[in-house]
């Protein structure tokens, strides 16, 4: 069969599910062309490396056309896909469509701010490159501020960060803070008091990491105040102006920083395709992850609305991604052969999350660790799934040198 006859498999997104998913069906007799509005694919679980100066972008996060350079069924374009047209089996992008046999509608997430405008314009959020290098940038801004400010109350607000959300992200933002204040900042700011700091992390619920096992959360809340990070419980956000915060019970807290991480819904896309969607606005997927009404169309990763056994929503987790990017590739094996659907079952391999220097929970193998044995697994983990052996090894020494330094290689203000 010459080339252009192959079944053609258009994929949106080059995350972790539309990734793993594309390298997956290499030796299959397809046509891949892969789409994504940046050209690399990112390791967001680190991205708070990169806010808190530890990491520069280009370590977390690896070319494309590098990637595939060797996998002569798949081309990749650069581009934003605006629209589907379902029936007609084609997408728009770049102002010209590329017609598909199979689709997977892999394009992730993004930040939920829950409609609340004043905190999206205020506040900083940690989604992306650009988001991450924005909060970098602004925490190191604060300090330059802060040293040169004789105010005591106008300092005290350039010194309060606020995190939002007391999930994994949330704790391990607060977490690197705090010792970025206390390992970096304090020996380079000799005119500042590290007592003038404040990282506050605060949380609606009434506890850390809710989705995890009691021991677990307790925990990481004594992790995370063991590094000073302030923690507020029933702490509901309702209004910043960018210089004074207001919760639900009326306190209000100044402070020049706040960074949002408690909401994640799918891709802006998802709600201009006039298909079902669910919960945080992700596409409702058959268990096969095929979307209904539309076999040919695969809704896999952050995008994609399926519930586990006991009917709870699967997590917005890259292990959720990367499964349903196996299983997604073998259901089109399976589509191209004329055999029936493989229904998706998520295998749980376990939690961790890390707070900072040897502080991280985990739960693997039916067991619970906190502290330095989470944090190895976690350090361990992390390098060996960052995509590129260089990025391995340059992440390998930059935090080997941090660990025995107590150095934050990147702390360089960029741009305004
Ligand atoms: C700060 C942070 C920390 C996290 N930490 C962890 C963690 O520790 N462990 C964990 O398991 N998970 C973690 N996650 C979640 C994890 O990153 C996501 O679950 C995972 O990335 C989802 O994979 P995906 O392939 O569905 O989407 P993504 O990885 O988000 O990829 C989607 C891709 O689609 C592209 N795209 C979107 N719209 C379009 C469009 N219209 N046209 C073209 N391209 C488009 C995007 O550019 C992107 O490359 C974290 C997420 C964040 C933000």
């Amino acid at each position: 069969m010459n080339a252009k006859q192959l079944p053609h498999v258009v994929i949106i997104g080059a995350g972790f599910a539309g990734l793993t998913a594309a390298k997956k069906l290499r030796n299959v007799p397809v046509r891949i062309t892969l789409v994504d509005k940046n050209n690399y694919h990112l390791f967001q679980p680190l991205l708070y490396q990169v806010a808190i100066a530890g990491l520069v972008p280009s370590q977390i996060a690896y070319p494309l056309r590098t990637i595939f350079r060797n996998q002569k069924n798949l081309t990749y374009q650069m581009g934003e896909v605006t629209s589907i047209d379902f029936d007609a089996h084609y997408v728009k992008l770049n102002g010209s469509v590329i017609a598909y046999d199979y689709l997977l509608l892999a394009v992730g997430g993004e930040t939920n701010f829950f409609g609340m405008d004043a905190i999206r314009e205020n506040g900083l959020q940690l989604k992306d490159i650009e988001s991450a290098v924005d909060i970098r940038n602004h925490l190191l801004k604060m300090f330059e501020q802060a040293s040169r400010e004789a105010d005591p109350e106008k300092r005290k607000a350039m010194l309060t960060f606020v995190i939002v959300g007391g999930g994994p992200t949330g704790v391990e933002t607060s977490g690197a803070l705090a010792e970025l204040i206390s390992h970096v900042l304090k020996k380079e700011y000799p005119n500042l008091e590290v007592k003038e700091t404040h990282v506050i992390l605060l949380e609606a619920g009434d506890a850390l990491i809710a989705s995890y096992p009691d021991e677990l959360r307790k925990a990481t809340l004594r992790l995370v105040k063991k590094k000073n990070v302030e923690v507020m419980f029933d702490a509901k956000l309702t209004d910043y102006n960018g210089q004074r915060l207001t919760l639900s019970n009326g306190m209000e807290i100044k402070a020049n920083t706040l960074i949002w991480t408690a909401g994640v819904k799918a891709a802006g896309i998802t709600s201009r395709l006039g298909v079902q969607v669910a919960g945080s606005g992700r596409v409702r997927a058959e268990s096969t992850l095929q979307l209904p009404g539309h076999p040919e169309v695969y809704a896999l990763g952050d995008a994609a609305y399926l519930e586990n056994g006991n009917g709870q929503p699967l997590p917005m987790l890259s292990t959720v991604a990367i499964q349903q990017g196996n299983v997604v590739a073998e259901n089109i094996k399976r589509a191209i052969r004329g055999s029936e659907q493989k229904p998706f079952h998520y295998k749980d391999p376990g939690l961790l999350a890390t707070i900072g220097r040897n502080a991280a929970v985990a739960r693997l193998w039916g067991i619970s660790f906190s502290g330095l044995i989470a944090w190895l697994i976690w350090v361990a983990l992390h390098i060996y799934r960052i995509v590129g052996f260089r990025n391995r090894l340059v992440v390998f020494i930059i935090w080997a040198w941090e660990y025995f330094f107590y150095d934050n290689q990147v702390r360089l203000i960029t741009r305004e």
